[in-house]
């Protein structure tokens, strides 16, 4: 048997980073599994689905490297299909016409409410005979669940669950104005689409028992189901959006990478020993449904960041510097000239050692263009004395051509060791006249990037006062 997932977002927001697991997780058994996988847009709920959302899902799943099979199946598109085998289960007497006016279904919801028991349909019209119905009503199609005994799912996450028969209603399958309703769309969807394994939030865990026996009706073969626990914040309560970001490209903004981002996700809620670092290949490698946790998993920002850290370490150079070049253009207000683009290009092996994030990279990397304003603790060390030091380095410096980070190092201890100062007091002075700031690459490394020209700029501007 090929496996065969889907994912199956609906378009009616951001691609949700819970949902970004749930995408990941198809992504990996499927690929684990030598099988396939799929994506379905579910796009019936016509008032909520938008385009705009429609992008964005595809355009994070790309971001996010979760490349589907074959083409994209959008729901709608397949109403037909689905009211046909709601019409084919009624022919067969599996489903009936339903003609309860919405005062009724009302009247039904109201009596439950006062008795304590959950909203259900009362199934009025399931052996009525059809001769009774009202003039002038258009029915709806409602599903003849069983009644008796109980429903027990093998779920490949939650274990052995299982419902009482009389606790399932009879649902609609087709509207009155003849549109299908999602229970009876992912059903048939999935069995066309040749779904084996489905794997979401356990949000949709009490659907799967109705799902269950639409397939045994349709005579379908069931899939097998994963049901994960949904993610939750810092604090134990649901993700919600006062924990922060939400959405996929959010975190493309805050500057994440795409594989940090998998990364932490698929640790989210699964394990694989104490391993921490996991590859795409890693995990396709090692990715099964029986390392699901079944308690839910909380979102740890710092966590991220740190894997963020990791994977920007290992990152190619010239992708960081893709990803930050329209930062930083946005930031200083013109297009990186060749010589700043080259120079930033120079410093990224140093700069990429100390970020964060793409967007803490491409701050740091300002340098390279310009001094950055000094703040409050870099002003502090914009003194006299320091001036005088910074002087005293720059004339050294300027005898020597070899602007090596190796040479640089040798020449300015020379110079610190003539004056009868210590490195450290002459380091943090000559950053801040470097740079601006009191963080930054080391000064040696930084003066080799800038090279002599630049470097003796800039220390000159210090000692002269004209920062
Ligand atoms: N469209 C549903 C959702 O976005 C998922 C349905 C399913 O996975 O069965 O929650």
């Amino acid at each position: 048997m090929t496996v065969i997932t889907r994912f199956a977002p609906s378009p009616t927001g951001y691609l949700h980073i819970g949902s970004a697991r749930t995408a990941l997780f198809n992504y990996l058994f499927a690929k684990h599994h030598g099988g396939q996988f799929l994506l379905r847009i579910e796009d019936t709920d016509r008032a909520r689905s938008t385009q705009q959302a429609v992008d964005a899902i595809l355009d994070s799943m790309k971001w996010l490297g979760l490349d589907w099979d074959g083409e994209t199946v959008y729901q709608f598109a397949r109403a037909e299909r689905h009211a046909a085998i709601a019409r084919q289960l009624l022919a067969e007497g599996k489903a009936y016409y339903c003609y309860c006016s919405s005062e009724e279904l009302e009247k039904m919801r109201e009596h439950a409410k006062a008795n304590n028991l959950p909203p259900r349909y009362n199934g009025l019209w399931r052996d009525r005979d059809p001769s009774e119905a009202p003039a002038g009503v258009a029915p709806v199609i409602r599903f003849k669940a069983p009644q008796e005994g109980e429903t027990v799912i093998e779920d490949l996450v939650q274990g052995a669950v299982r419902i009482h028969n009389s606790q399932l209603d009879d649902m609609v399958l087709l509207r009155a104005d003849g549109t299908p309703t999602y229970m009876l769309s992912v059903v048939v969807d999935d069995h066309d689409m040749n779904i084996t394994h489905i794997i979401r939030g356990d949000d949709h865990l009490t659907n799967a028992f109705r799902q269950h026996h639409l397939y045994q009706a349709c005579q379908w073969d069931i899939p097998q189901f994963a049901h994960l626990p949904l993610i939750h914040g810092s604090d134990g309560a649901k993700l919600s959006k006062r924990h922060g970001a939400l959405g996929a490209e959010n975190y493309r903004d805050l500057g994440f990478l795409p594989e940090a981002l998998c990364n932490y996700l698929l640790r989210l809620g699964w394990s694989h020993g104490d391993d921490e670092i996991i590859s795409r290949e890693q995990a396709i490698e090692w990715f099964d449904t029986n390392a699901i946790g079944r308690s839910p998993a909380r979102f740890d920002m710092a966590k991220l960041t740190n894997l963020n850290a990791h994977y920007i370490r290992e990152a190619e150079n010239a992708r960081l510097m893709t990803l930050c070049q329209p930062l930083i253009e946005e930031k200083v207000g013109h297009k990186l000239s060749v010589a700043e683009f080259d120079r930033i290009a120079l410093g990224m092996t140093g700069l990429k050692q100390r970020a964060k994030t793409i967007t803490e990279l491409a701050d740091n990397a300002l340098i390279y263009v310009r001094i950055v304003p000094p703040d409050e603790k870099a002003q502090k060390f914009i003194t006299p004395a320091a001036k005088i030091l910074v002087k005293e380095v720059r004339q050294d410096l300027e005898q020597t051509d070899s602007f090596t980070e190796q040479d640089l190092d040798t020449h300015i201890r020379k110079t610190a060791e003539r004056l009868g100062e210590k490195l450290g007091n002459i380091a943090q002075p000559l950053r801040v006249a470097l740079t601006g700031s009191t963080v930054s690459p080391s000064v040696f490394e930084v003066m080799a990037v800038l090279g002599k020209h630049e470097s003796l700029q800039r220390l000159a501007a210090f000692s002269e006062g004209t920062h």
